[in-house]
């Protein structure tokens, strides 16, 4: 059976949800490198900290540490920053509006990715970002590159914010998705991109329960 399943692909596919629930279906550890980053850039604000200062990116690497928990009432996996639950703010637009800029920091993936590195030393692991088959896991049994038409993606997220109780406009998100898929696609620092060995699954006409079967199928072969 596969050990790594690696899931890339554009901003608000449904990775993460996807992830969770394939993880789910095969007994596998799931990690959200997303939320790294995430958590990374809340830092950044919190301590009004510019990704640009070289100086400021080395405070903010000394003095951060991210980690995951799982709530012990809903059993699901909560991002940590500094011993706080920062799970829901983490997906705020505040952050969302900052967080490519701060990954494009060379630094900050080289720890990240070393961190996402450890915690995926387990038996079964799906993690899901932008540079999981390329980068973190390259030797990865089955890799996955989810995309969806940005309509859709905006949407769904719309969607998502809302039962968060955060409204925000149609044309905000989808301002935010294609800049986010832009700035991660074109940075120097492992760029977004298909890999050869990738296979593609463009989840606009896919129910939720569909994409997740495709990929546990494609794991079990
Ligand atoms: O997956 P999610 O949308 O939460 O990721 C937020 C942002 O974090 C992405 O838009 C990207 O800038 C960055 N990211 C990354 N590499 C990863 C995961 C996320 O650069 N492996």
């Amino acid at each position: 059976g596969k050990i790594v399943i690696a899931i890339d692909g554009y901003s608000g596919c449904g990775k993460s949800s996807t992830a969770k629930a394939v993880a789910k279906d095969l007994g596998f550890t799931y990690i959200d490198s997303g939320a790294m980053y995430r958590a990374a850039t809340l830092h950044f604000l919190n301590n009004f900290l510019s990704p640009s200062n070289p100086h400021e990116v080395e405070k903010a690497l000394n003095s951060m540490e991210i980690s995951f928990q799982i709530n012990p009432d809903t059993q699901k996996q909560e991002t940590y920053l500094n011993g706080l639950n920062v799970e829901d703010e983490i997906r705020t637009m505040r952050v969302s509006e900052r967080v490519s800029e701060v990954a494009t920091i060379k630094e900050i993936r080289k720890e990240l990715v070393a961190q996402q590195q450890r915690l995926g030393r387990k038996k079964g692991v799906v993690m899901d970002g932008r540079d999981i088959g390329s980068v973190v896991f390259p030797q990865a049994e089955l890799k996955i590159f989810m995309t969806a038409d940005l309509e859709t993606r905006a949407y769904r997220r719309q969607q998502e914010l809302l039962e968060k109780g955060e409204m925000i406009d149609l044309e905000e998100i989808k301002t935010n998705l294609a800049e986010r898929d832009r700035v991660d696609s074109s940075r120097s620092e492992s760029p977004l991109a298909k890999m050869p060995d990738a296979v593609e699954i463009d989840t606009s006409n896919l129910t939720f329960t569909e994409q997740v079967a495709q990929i546990v199928a494609l794991a079990k072969e």
